[in-house]
């Protein structure tokens, strides 16, 4: 197809249900037709107009000149020894993102990412690295569920589709509410029931910390919120995670009790990357179970993940646990986050993509804010 037919057609995935009931009826269709396309596509994996057989053959043409499905293409597809799935996948404008499925007994967690690249420069983090290019947009981002959905149930050979991702985490490469209006719609996606419909428990945002839009996030979207926090006292955690020169952890706080008011049994998680000799001392895990201590909170231990160029190192097996112990002793809910994948560079904060445009990787953070 010539790239000026494919840029004049609509890509449904860019669209929520509301969205593409109104499409519907700007192209003079009746609206209800976006329930149908919206199971083809999503409960069926459905990409080809023709398979939509309770539609029209008049209006399947239709939506064949008008219209697309059309997810990010796969440009590499790895699997580590422990059945983690790693795919490197294109967007326009010659960058690719990378998104990964980590299988456990009874759920299949797909990482999504938001962004290529990211802004943010979190100092133990190889996305910073990479520099900042874009946004993607909502068919980008769902895609990313869509095409892994789509590739599962394919291996798996099923004889009906049967989507395999049953947890989504806001965990690939970028900052998540630095695109806040397509990861919401994404999002919104991933929970309405004529699409995936996870519930918000198995939905979950993890931010750096961009405070105003938590709270607005808490205005629009009922998802599961993870902060990656990482260090119990500003100093260190603006070397750490500089986006917390502008919102310290008293402001981030703050916000994060603002996001479960109201709703007695939810919790934040907080994400801590354990770094050997930089944030792991007992003295740390003190000061962080004081932070923590009014906020309903849970702990997730990430023991640091190395790549190339990175000066930081593990933290060792037993201060881990010490840590964790500690935390445990003070009725703070603590685990540790098994490492998965990282034969393939697949781990938490391994995830480099292919970032084209590395100019803009020195803008300000808070230029976007
Ligand atoms: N930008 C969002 C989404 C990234 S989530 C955020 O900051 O939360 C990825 C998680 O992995 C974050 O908690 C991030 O801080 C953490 N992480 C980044 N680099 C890491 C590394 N090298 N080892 C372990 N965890 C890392």
């Amino acid at each position: 197809m010539p790239d000026t037919d494919r840029q004049a057609k609509q890509n449904l995935l860019n669209l929520t249900r509301q969205g593409l009931a109104d499409w519907f009826a700007d192209q003079g269709e009746k609206p209800f037709r976006a329930r149908q396309v919206m199971q083809w596509i999503y409960q069926r994996g459905v990409d080809d107009f023709d398979a939509m057989t309770d539609l029209a053959k008049s209006l399947r043409e239709k939506l064949g000149r008008i219209a697309v499905i059309e997810a990010p293409r796969v440009i590499s597809d790895h699997t580590a020894a422990d059945g983690t799935r790693k795919w490197l996948m294109q967007v326009p404008g010659g960058s690719a993102i990378e998104t990964v499925f980590i299988p456990e007994a009874k759920r299949g967690t797909l990482c999504v990412s938001s962004q290529v690249g990211c802004s943010l420069n979190c100092t133990f983090c190889s996305t910073a690295r990479q520099g900042y290019n874009r946004n993607l947009c909502v068919s980008e981002i769902i895609g990313q569920v869509w095409i892994a959905n789509k590739l599962l149930s394919d291996a798996a050979g099923d004889e009906v589709f049967t989507p395999r991702v049953t947890n989504v985490v806001m965990m690939g490469m970028g900052e998540p509410l630095m695109n806040f209006d397509n990861v919401v719609a994404a999002m919104a996606l991933m929970l309405d029931d004529l699409s995936y419909g996870l519930s918000r428990r198995r939905v979950t945002l993890s931010t750096s910390g961009v405070v105003p839009q938590i709270d607005r996030l808490r205005e629009v979207s009922p998802v599961s919120l993870a902060v990656s926090l990482h260090a119990p006292e500003d100093d260190l955690r603006s070397q750490l995670v500089p986006i917390n020169a502008r919102y310290s952890i008293a402001d981030l706080l703050d916000a994060c009790k603002r996001y479960v008011a109201g709703h007695p049994r939810r919790r934040i998680t907080f994400e801590y990357v354990m770094i050997h000799g930089v944030n792991d001392t007992l003295e740390h895990a003190k000061q962080l179970e004081k932070v923590l201590h009014t906020v309903p909170a849970k702990v997730n231990l990430i023991p640091f993940n190395p790549f190339p160029g990175s000066d930081f190192r593990r933290s060792s097996n037993n201060a881990v646990y010490r840590f964790r112990d500690y935390l445990l002793s003070k009725n703070l809910m603590t685990t540790i986050r098994k490492t998965r994948g990282d034969d393939i560079d697949a781990a938490c904060g391994q995830l480099a993509g292919q970032v084209r445009d590395r100019t803009r990787r020195s803008r300000k953070v808070t230029a976007e804010v």
